[in-house]
């Protein structure tokens, strides 16, 4: 696994962990915020209705009650102002809702639904606690909201005047409201609830849409510092690392003075090509020179100039190398070719042209260099170490001969069986 890899996978698990907890975070805050506030709305209309109650009762009722005995006015009823009043916020504020829901109502538009009359039974049989308030939600989707529901309870024995008996209730009030409904209340009885509707769909969906945009916001930002990380460590650690290596590996595979790849690497070469050739059931062959009198050369001229002329050695022979080839300095003024699918009679032909690449022009200062060449084809069966022993063979057969020529290896000792 490459390092990029793994500090991505690393990198991209800590940014999903992140994500994934400020995401579960943000969502919940804004949940709860956005159910606060339904909250704070739905107290704010109850206890409008209360205030608008309170005021009735208080300041309106008792102006009015002279003339109830000719004239029923449902202004002076504390329930009729609160859910007239708050009905006109419904045009501002859709879905906001106040209804006084009574089991018996003396106005029939009170009258409770199946959903409002199975709260006030609640009330009624102590299975909701009178002194406090029942929240919960009804509806779905857009329709989805909050209720507060609060029992209205008996308390008053004014209410008695128009609720116990159709003969006690004012006339006026009977005109208006008829002899059937709304009577045979009692003290302390629970009649009906007051009950507030504020709609959750649009803080909701406020809270998602601002979710979505943090979420947006945050991936975009995790994304922009995922790209600009990758950047850094590809520039700073990635890049420079590379070079580093391809340096260390010239370093341990080539030869500083000629360029050529060293003995090591040209092992390795060796091998695989042997084993690639093996495989192809090809030819291979090697061309091993080194350079005559060379010592003298170093002696006559210095040592610098010895060097100059290993590197156009290597120079020379780099020119009449195929790409496929591998030449490798193999030790002092030794060399060794490999040369890829060449039977021994074209590593021949090779051979005799970098002899005759090198001896025939003359190098500056030093004059007339030549060199001596053994030259062995794979038998299939040697190893490496045998190949370049039959090639260094014949090298020595060329220096003795006079040198300033090439050699063919005998063929390789069959291997007892
Ligand atoms: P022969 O024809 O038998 O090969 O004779 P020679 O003089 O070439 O061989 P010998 O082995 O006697 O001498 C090789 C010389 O090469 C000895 C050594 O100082 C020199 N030599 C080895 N490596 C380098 C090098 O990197 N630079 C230089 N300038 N000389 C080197
Ligand atoms: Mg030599
Ligand atoms: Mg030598």
């Amino acid at each position: 696994m490459s390092l990029r890899l793994k500090f991505n996978l690393v990198l991209a698990a800590v940014l999903l962990v992140a994500v994934a907890g400020a995401g579960l975070y943000v969502h919940r805050f804004l949940q709860s915020a956005a159910i606060a506030q339904v909250q704070h709305n739905s107290a704010i209309m109850m206890h409008a209705a209360l205030a608008i109650r309170d005021y009735t009762t208080e300041l309106v009722k008792p102006h009015l009650d002279v003339t109830l005995l000719e004239k029923f006015l449902p202004q002076t009823v504390p329930a009729f102002a609160a859910t007239e009043t708050l009905r006109r916020l419904q045009t501002r504020f859709p879905g906001y809702e106040y209804k006084e829901a009574v089991l018996n109502p003396s106005n029939l538009r009170d009258r409770a639904t199946e959903w409002e009359a199975r709260l006030i039974e609640d009330f009624r049989s102590g299975r909701a606690d009178l002194q406090t308030e029942v929240t919960g939600e009804i509806g779905e989707g857009m329709y989805r909201s909050m209720y507060v529901a609060r029992p209205i309870t008996i308390k008053q024995p004014q209410c008695m005047a128009c609720h116990s008996t159709p003969e006690a209730a004012p006339a006026s009030m009977r005109k208006v409201y008829g002899d059937h409904n709304g009577f045979g209340w009692k003290m302390n009885e629970t009649v009906g609830i007051q009950v507030v509707k504020v709609p959750m769909y649009y803080p909701l969906e406020a809270a998602r849409e601002t979710f979505y945009a943090v979420m947006g916001v945050m991936l975009a930002s995790f994304a922009l510092l995922f790209l600009v990380l990758n950047l850094s460590l590809s520039a700073l650690v990635i890049e420079p690392m590379a070079r580093l290596n391809r340096k260390l590996e010239d370093l341990a595979t080539r030869d500083f003075l000629t360029d050529l790849v060293n003995r090591r690497r040209f092992f390795e070469r060796l091998e695989a090509e042997m084993a690639e050739t093996r495989v192809k059931k090809g030819q291979l062959s090697v061309v091993m020179f080194d350079i005559d009198f060379f010592k003298r050369i170093n002696d006559t001229f210095g040592h610098d100039s010895g060097d100059v002329v290993l590197k156009k050695t290597a120079l020379r022979v780099r020119e009449l190398l195929r790409s496929s080839d591998c030449a490798a300095r193999f030790g002092g003024e030794e060399f060794i070719i490999l040369l890829k699918e060449t039977p021994v009679d074209a590593a021949m032909a090779m051979a005799e042209a970098v002899r005759a690449r090198i001896s025939g022009t003359p190098f500056d200062r030093v004059g007339h260099v030549s060199a001596s060449f053994g030259v062995a084809a794979w038998d299939h069966q040697e190893d490496s170490h045998a190949l370049i022993k039959r090639a260094d063979a014949a090298l020595y057969v060329a220096k003795s001969s006079g040198r300033n020529c090439v050699v063919q290896a005998q063929d390789a000792e069959p291997t007892p069986t």
